[in-house]
């Protein structure tokens, strides 16, 4: 089997970085969900302009804002995108709202939504969790009652990140009460402006504010914004997470960080109170070399199945639980090496990589919850992976 890009795809690489190093400042070195308002700005300006090249998403049909380039080019923008910590605004839209509507939606509904994410213009959220409902995302109470051409919303989700930033949500509500859990939800995409919704912040343990809370108070969508038919949401809805998970860029974006504790060890190697330990560094950064490298393998897998226009499915879990670990241990690693200058995020000369494993450390830990919990993907991998009986 021969894993290496075809010559076209790196050329499209080159092309990729050529962009990205004219158009990034050198310092730019922001995690996604770390966006400042000032950064915000940067962020949405700098979206747009990819969107002007067609570069979000550019395996999408040319009619909805792509190129209808081979999917492997997406993976390869994706991976040096993720290098960069370039920002991208559209990014939900792209990973797994975007693909969602083109399975389930109608052909309204994608000239309707897919050109606002290929342009990046426009921001979503993912209203699923509510404070009732996580794991067990079924147990939602959310209700969406028809009314003649509408539905009216009512009920709190909750950890929705960029809801204070969003202009749609797709979100899970219950359009059957006296239904079997799973049978009585319907997906629906529900603009964020509409009266009735209120956005609280809730602030994470790194002190940002990525995730809110969303209450919806007789609010009233229109119906067609209904996705797939009314009652089977539940399948809808996991095709969604199925697409969020594929974590197809993660590995370069470990890599990056990898790099850039590899530079620090080499730099400093001399200094052992800066490395922590000192004797368990060297073996510690070899089996996080290698982990990343083999989780570069379980991205491709999931890349390649949605090359071939299939939804990867206990296959996107494993590659999400993965890592979303290793993101732990690498944090654990770099903060371990650096020691107590690894906190100092600026404003001293002995700041270095701006506090980045003290701050990822932190925001690590939400990682293996997040688009549910490593346990939950655990189960997904034994019951639809492994073939095992529920336990
Ligand atoms: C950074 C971050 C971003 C998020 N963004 C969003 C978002 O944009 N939109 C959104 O809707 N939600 C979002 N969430 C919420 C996330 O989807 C939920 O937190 C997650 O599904 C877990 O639900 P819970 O918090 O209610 O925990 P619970 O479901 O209460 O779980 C608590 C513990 O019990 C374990 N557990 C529960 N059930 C089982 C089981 N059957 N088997 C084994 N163990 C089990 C869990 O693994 C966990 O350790 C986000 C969360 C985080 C941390």
């Amino acid at each position: 089997m021969d894993y290496r890009f075809t010559p076209e795809e790196e050329a499209f690489r080159q092309e990729v970085r050529t962009f990205l190093s004219a158009e990034l400042p050198e310092s730019w070195d922001y995690d996604p969900f770390e966006l400042h308002d000032e950064q915000w700005e940067f962020a949405r300006d700098f979206t747009k302009k990819l969107g002007a090249k067609r570069w979000l998403a550019p395996a999408w049909p040319e009619e909805y804002g792509g190129l209808g380039l081979d999917f492997m080019k997406q993976v390869v923008m994706a991976e040096e995108m993720a290098y960069r910590r370039a920002p991208n605004t559209s990014l939900i839209g792209v990973t797994y709202a975007g693909p969602t509507v083109i399975v389930y939606g109608s052909d309204e509904q994608k000239k309707q939504f897919l050109p606002g994410i290929t342009s990046g213009e426009i921001v979503w959220c993912q209203g699923y969790s509510e404070p009732d409902a996580g794991s067990d995302l079924a147990s939602l109470q959310m209700t969406a009652v028809k009314d003649g051409d509408d539905y009216v919303l009512n009920g709190t989700k909750t950890w929705s990140s960029n809801a204070h930033k969003a202009n749609w949500c797709f979100l899970l509500a219950r359009t059957d009460t006296e239904a079997p859990k799973h049978k009585g939800i319907s997906y629906l995409i529900t603009p964020m402006d509409a009266p009735g919704i209120t956005v609280n912040p809730l602030v994470n343990m790194a002190d940002e504010h990525n995730f809110n809370e969303i209450v919806f108070e007789n609010v009233r969508v229109p119906a067609k914004g209904l996705v797939g038919e009314e009652n089977r949401g539940w399948y809808v809805g996991m095709t969604t997470l199925d697409f969020e998970r594929s974590n197809i860029s993660s590995a370069a974006a470990h890599r990056r960080s990898f790099e850039q504790l590899l530079g620090y060890v080499r730099e400093n190697g001399k200094r052992k109170e800066e490395r922590g330990d000192g004797d368990g560094v060297r073996p510690r950064l070899a089996e996080i070399a290698i982990e990343i490298e083999a989780g570069r393998y379980l991205s491709y897998r999931v890349a390649s199945m949605q090359a071939r226009e299939q939804i990867p499915n206990y296959e996107s879990s494993a590659a999400k639980v993965y890592h979303s670990e290793l993101g732990q241990r690498l944090a654990r690693t770099g903060l371990q090496v650096m020691g107590l200058y690894g906190q100092l995020r600026e404003g001293s000369k002995y700041a270095r990589l701006r506090g980045r494993f003290a701050r990822t450390y932190v925001t690590s830990a939400g990682a293996t919850i997040a688009a549910g919990t490593s346990e939950i993907q655990r189960s997904i991998i034994a019951t639809r992976g492994l073939g095992l009986p529920r336990g």
